[in-house]
């Protein structure tokens, strides 16, 4: 010991150590299988980036920026910020590669860290992963309706279950101001009762109050005008064929129009992924339509529908499921003597080549050391070497899995494996 006192990890950042990074690994796998095969290709953009993106990408009256992100002044005087979602910084990208000018419609999917910092608890850290989507160009609802039906697939595909899928609308430029001042009206009359958040962004956001989760403002929304009840003509078939789409689709919805995203340009289809499973944070995922953004940023009118999934929250789930992570080692080589050790890896390489995953012990440690090594590795076969066996030109396979031992020439192991 040198005396010297331990770093630790940030609060609220989290190692993902293996066994778990396997199963992490596996879920970004299916992630990109699923994705790619309804169109999306992976985009991968910075972590920092101009606060400024975020300022008017998320809006300055969100929580996230108002109070969560992780912003700092470099040495060139630059303000920057860790990103808090992926949205913008796609956006941003799409923009700035010129995407929106040669492709009508272009499907991209990230996964990778957000940073928020909030109060950290079970489920909700300030370093944590999401995997997301962003569909722009088209304003059809069958893009909301295929957003949705895909992270449905998608969450099925990995194992998660129990599930609900909750969908708003929450209208448009033309309607939603109009709502807006009634719900304020309502809101104003209740001011005292609603909690200190809601009272203080109340003229900029009113509709923030309908999603706060304090007891008392859930109170003063029960009796609040409804934006269903007010959505114009286009919103209100737009919503009808999302449902609709969503129904021939078999996927499975509830309406629950106190999901909103209160910022302007989110606009019409709004939807949460929700479970009972994880206390109080129950948003596995969420997403929705954004046709003002590209403009907010700096495009032209483009189109956009998108959803992220909060990684952590998933591997959650799998984890109360009793999904457990992948074995990493299919096969493991036990050495014994010093002759074994000098022939270890001409023998193990070729079978690593092959894409076949062995894992060792780098010394001829005592049979039962490594056996017990193997089978904590999860190893399916183990490949014993020792003096005898090599005096014959071979070694000995043995299958764990039913006990079964069988001698192979080591010029024949790549032909046994592969069979
Ligand atoms: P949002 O970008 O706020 O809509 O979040 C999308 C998803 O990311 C949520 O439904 C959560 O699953 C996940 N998420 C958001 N914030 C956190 C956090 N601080 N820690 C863990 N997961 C989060």
């Amino acid at each position: 010991m040198t005396g010297k006192s331990k770093i630790q990890a940030v609060r609220g950042m989290v190692d993902i150590m293996p066994p778990n990074s396997r199963l992490w690994a596996d879920v970004e796998a299916r992630a990109r299988a699923i994705f790619s095969s309804y169109g999306y290709s992976e985009i991968r953009t910075p972590i920092v980036e101009p606060t400024e993106l975020f300022a008017r990408g998320v809006g300055e009256t969100s929580s996230v920026v108002e109070k969560e992100m992780y912003t700092f002044v470099d040495q060139g005087d630059n303000t920057l910020s860790l990103r808090p979602e992926g949205t913008a910084s796609v956006v941003r990208a799409y923009l700035e590669s010129g995407a929106f000018n040669t492709e009508p419609i272009c499907r991209y999917f990230y996964i990778g860290q957000m940073f928020r910092r909030e109060r950290p608890q079970k489920g909700r850290q300030r370093q944590f992963h999401q995997i997301g989507v962003e569909l722009l160009g088209p304003d059809s609802p069958l893009a909301d309706a295929e957003v949705i039906a895909m992270t449905a697939h998608f969450l099925e595909a990995i194992g998660v279950k129990d599930v609900a899928i909750e969908i708003n609308s929450i209208g448009c430029k033309e309607c939603r101001p109009k709502y807006n001042e009634l719900l304020l009206a309502h809101l104003s009359s209740h001011k005292d009762s609603l909690c200190g958040d809601c009272t203080r962004r109340l003229d900029k956001n009113p509709m923030r109050t309908l999603d706060c989760k304090q007891e008392r403002c859930a109170h003063v929304v029960l009796s609040a005008p409804r934006m269903a009840e007010h959505l114009c003509d286009s919103c209100r078939t737009h919503f009808d064929s999302v449902k609709a789409a969503l129904v021939s689709a078999k996927v499975d919805f509830i309406v629950n129009e106190r999901i909103v995203r209160g910022l302007d340009y989110y606009m019409r289809t709004a939807f949460e992924f929700t479970t009972q499973k994880l206390g109080s944070q129950n948003a596995v995922g969420g997403g929705g339509r954004y046709d003002g953004l590209v403009e907010e940023l700096g495009g032209p009118h483009v189109a956009g529908v998108g959803m992220a999934l909060g990684f952590e929250r998933m591997m959650m789930l799998l984890e109360a499921d009793g999904v457990v992570p992948p074995h990493g080692g299919g096969v493991f080589l036990v050495m014994l003597g010093e002759a074994a050790q000098n022939m270890a890896l001409s023998i193990i390489q070729p079978l690593r080549k092959m894409g076949i995953t062995v894992e060792w012990d780098y010394a001829a440690k005592s049979m039962k050391a490594q056996m017990r090594h193997a089978d904590k590795a999860g190893a399916s076969r183990v490949i014993i070497v020792g003096d005898d066996e090599l005096a014959k030109g071979e070694v000995m396979v043995k299958d764990l899995r039913d006990g079964s031992q069988v001698a192979v020439k080591i010029d024949k192991l790549e032909a046994h494996f592969s069979a």
